[in-house]
């Protein structure tokens, strides 16, 4: 088996993964908190997630993947009764939507997708091994982890207690021990969803979650932990300490995290309001863009989110599937083997073994691309059959091939096709977009408005997107 090498963020270096069962990888991945329609941002997160269980796939790993929802949490209390709804219902509502947009990026299906109601007695056993273990202690049906009886406390995020007790300045809960303890079971306030459990009715803590979950599908030590790099700090080092609290013996061997996605100069969050939401960028550009451009960089730096890296990814995307529905049609006429062609599937696995280098492999795959095409009237038999092979390998370990090249390559050409026989040139269209947006911009909202009937009387209607930009089709 091919050896991979894994930027491991307990060591903050690279090193050569070694699972602890040989040819088998036990993988955690933290998912969607189920409030409201993920954006783009956490589309970074699922994609990554999915690339690296593809990547060990294709390698010939065995692959276990366990992908969460957190379906009970505070938002999703709150978000729920302001609306005046159930609180599980509603999360279910949202995780129904998540499936909808991982089916949009064509994602491979984890091996489990555990949720939080779903997990309550391992939760709530795993709190009590913790207890047991003398690392939580229980003050009025709350239990805290006791984080100065962790002396590992800190080896993720290279954080050490005593300044991480100064910088807690304001004690907002008087339960704690220590300022820097964290919990792991809270009381229910009324009107809240409760569970039973030996401090009373109420509810788990975030971190435990992930701590109970990853035990219960993939036993206690794990292979692969992955996150975005916001979940280093408090959540991951909480995993660790929890986990290595509850079972004695080292919780991860590699930890990988993923950077931001950013707009402009700061983090894309909900918090932030500066979101796109992924069904929005979909519906203008289909969800192989999207998943191309979040492939298309490395996923440890970060990726600022512009109109060029959009329109980058759009042409990327229809080359490649030109290209494959090109490749279709070769035919062999030569009789020599290409060795560029015949090595293309290993010079990409060497992009792949390094970290995951999806940016790496994809320069490979352009490089054959055009190699392949400018050679293409003198292709031996191997060659043919070997550029299948290489547009399989990219859609099984990547994904940047859908599974209907064609239609890909349809939903890109749509808007384009609706104006073929028509007087109309989609320029115009943009030239007026990018007029009405000026307009807007210097509170000319007569001119906006006018822009909007000029082209409702050609049968174009807008639709404005909560990025600031606008998208058009024909009124069918
Ligand atoms: P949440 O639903 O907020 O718990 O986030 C789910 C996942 O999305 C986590 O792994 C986060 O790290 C990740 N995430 C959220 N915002 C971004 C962003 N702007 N760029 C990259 N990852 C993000
Ligand atoms: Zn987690």
């Amino acid at each position: 088996m091919k050896e991979i090498k894994i930027h491991n963020n307990l060591s903050r270096k690279k090193e050569t993964f070694v699972p602890v069962k040989p040819g088998k990888v036990n993988y955690y991945s933290c998912g969607p908190t189920t409030y409201d329609f993920a954006h783009i941002g956490n589309a970074r997160a699922f994609v990554v997630g999915d690339l690296i269980h593809r990547v060990l796939k294709s390698f010939g790993y065995e692959v276990t993947f366990v992908r969460n929802y957190t379906d009970v949490d505070d938002k999703i209390i709150e978000r729920a009764r302001e609306l005046g709804k159930d609180a599980i219902e509603f999360a279910a509502l949202f995780v129904k939507e998540c499936e909808t947009d991982f089916g949009f990026l064509g994602m491979i299906p984890p091996t489990h997708t555990p949720k939080v109601s779903e997990t309550m007695p391992e939760i709530i056993k795993m709190i009590e091994d913790i207890i047991r273990n003398k690392k939580a202690y229980v003050v009025e049906g709350e239990v805290l982890f006791d984080v100065p009886s962790f002396a590992d406390y800190g080896k993720l995020s290279k954080k050490d207690l005593d300044s991480l007790q100064h910088g807690i300045r304001v004690e907002v809960d008087k339960k704690k021990r220590n300022s820097a303890d964290f919990v792991l079971w809270k009381p229910a306030k009324p009107g809240e969803p409760f569970w039973d459990s030996p401090w009373g009715q109420g509810r788990p803590g975030w971190h435990i979650e992930c701590s109970a979950m990853a035990k219960k599908f993939l036993g206690e030590t794990l292979d692969i932990h992955h996150g975005g790099v916001d979940l280093m700090f408090p959540h991951h080092e909480n995993e660790i300490a929890q986990s290595e609290a509850a079972n004695n013996c080292p919780f991860c061997n590699n930890w990988v995290h993923h950077e931001f996605l950013n707009f402009g100069s700061e983090k894309m969050s909900k918090s932030l309001g500066n979101v796109v939401r992924i069904r929005d960028f979909v519906e203008k550009y289909s969800g192989q863009v999207l998943r191309h451009l979040l492939l298309s960089v490395h996923y440890r730096a970060r990726l600022e989110w512009t109109d060029e890296v959009v329109q980058r990814a759009l042409e990327e995307v229809k080359r490649i599937h030109e290209f494959v529905v090109e490749a279709e049609t070769y035919k062999a006429t030569g009789t020599a083997d290409d060795a560029e062609i015949m090595g293309c599937i290993e010079k990409m696995k060497d992009d792949l073994s390094n970290d995951f280098n999806s940016a790496g492999a994809l320069g490979t795959f352009f490089t054959f691309i055009r190699h392949a095409r400018h050679n293409r009237d003198s292709l031996s038999q191997n060659s043919v059959t070997e550029i299948l092979k290489i547009v399989n390998f990219v859609r099984d370990s990547m994904g940047f091939v859908s599974s209907d090249p064609e239609a890909t390559l349809l939903s890109l050409r749509k808007n384009e096709q609706s104006l073929e026989g028509s007087d109309i040139d989609s320029q115009w269209i943009e030239n007026l977009i990018e007029e009405r947006k000026t307009a807007k911009a210097s509170k000319n909202w007569a001119r906006a408005d006018e822009i909007r009937k000029e082209l409702a009387a050609k049968n174009i209607v807008l639709k404005d997107n909560p990025d600031g930009s606008s998208t058009w089709k024909v009124q069918s």
